[in-house]
């Protein structure tokens, strides 16, 4: 039996890259006596026949898995947030954030449109960057109109499986197309200049960039934490997790409760305050939330 991954779902085909060749699987109803459906970036193992058509048999156990867009084991998010059009929100970082911390997920900052701030712009975004490096994120800053900068992003790829996340009009579809130019995805312009919006549903694929893999359609737009638990969100915030051990009272939500470790460091400036305002207002999304039945 031969083993590979799982590069793009179509039609009901799995195509299972494998030793520099790519096959044309089906997939069984039942894997080890489980129903799940295969999904993209699976490893498999699959039989094959003279006909080169493949069988899926097995699907290894997934280190994590994306719903929207559906992908399995993922080294890394690159969360794309542009300096401007659409203005730099810490919000919506901070929700992506934690969002794909809460997949154990690795995320990465881009910030692209660098080429369109002003000089008080940049030095705005490049405080940000400097704040979320200090808590241990990577950050680059970038524009995806000036190609010949982008080969020092190449290194963030190389034999990772990656995924793009960000609002719409960020740039992502843009920086995909410049890393990779035959992708040809839709941008704005293109989509704005026919007169139509983007087209949404597609088929997913993993298409090789920079030595990785990268889905080739942007995710993530699901941006509420239903999945997110009151106690673990401190936990999706690098700068809390490492001082939570020092608060007084076990289970401390870091809100009410006396003698907190994670209060005191806002108060001292190791935290920074728009960090802490923002967890305490997804705490307060997440604990008005209905009750899941
Ligand atoms: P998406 O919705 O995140 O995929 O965003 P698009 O890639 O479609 O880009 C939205 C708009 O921003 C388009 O008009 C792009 O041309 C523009 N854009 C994307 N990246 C950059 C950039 O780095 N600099 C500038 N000036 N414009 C950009
Ligand atoms: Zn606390």
């Amino acid at each position: 039996m031969a083993e590979g991954r799982i590069i793009k779902a179509l039609s009901g085909f799995y195509y299972v890259q494998s030793g520099g060749e790519v096959y044309q699987c089906r997939g069984r109803g039942v894997f080890r006596n489980r129903k799940i459906t295969p999904l993209v970036g699976d490893f498999v193992s699959f039989d094959e026949n003279e006909a080169g058509e493949g069988y899926i048999m097995d699907i290894k156990d997934r280190e994590n898995e994306l719903v929207r867009p559906p992908i399995a084991n993922i080294d890394q998010v690159i969360i794309i947030a542009s300096a401007v059009r659409p203005d730099f929100s810490p919000m919506l970082l901070d929700r992506f954030l934690v969002l794909i911390e809460a997949k154990e997920i690795t995320p990465v900052i881009f910030v692209t449109k660098m080429d369109a701030v002003t000089e008080a712009e940049k030095r705005e975004i490049e405080q940000y960057s400097k704040n979320y490096r200090e808590i241990g994120y990577d950050v680059e800053m970038l524009s995806s109109k000036d190609s010949e900068n982008l080969p020092v992003l190449d290194h963030y790829f190389d034999k990772k499986v990656t995924v793009f996340a960000g609002q719409s009009g960020v740039g992502k579809s843009s920086l995909l197309n410049a890393l990779h130019p035959s992708l040809l995805l839709e941008t704005g312009e293109i989509s704005r200049s026919l007169g139509r919006g983007k087209h949404t549903t597609r088929h997913v694929e993993l298409v090789e960039i920079k030595g990785g893999l990268v889905a080739d359609t942007p995710g993530f737009s699901a941006l509420d934490f239903n999945e997110v638990e009151a106690d673990e969100l401190a936990d999706c915030f690098p700068e809390m997790r490492e001082r939570k051990r020092l608060c007084k009272f076990r289970g401390c939500r870091h809100h009410k409760e006396p003698k907190c470790a994670v209060k005191q460091a806002v108060e001292t400036g190791e935290i920074k305050s728009y960090r802490y305002e923002h967890y305490l207002q997804f705490l307060e999304e997440i604990q008005s939330r209905k009750p899941r039945y």
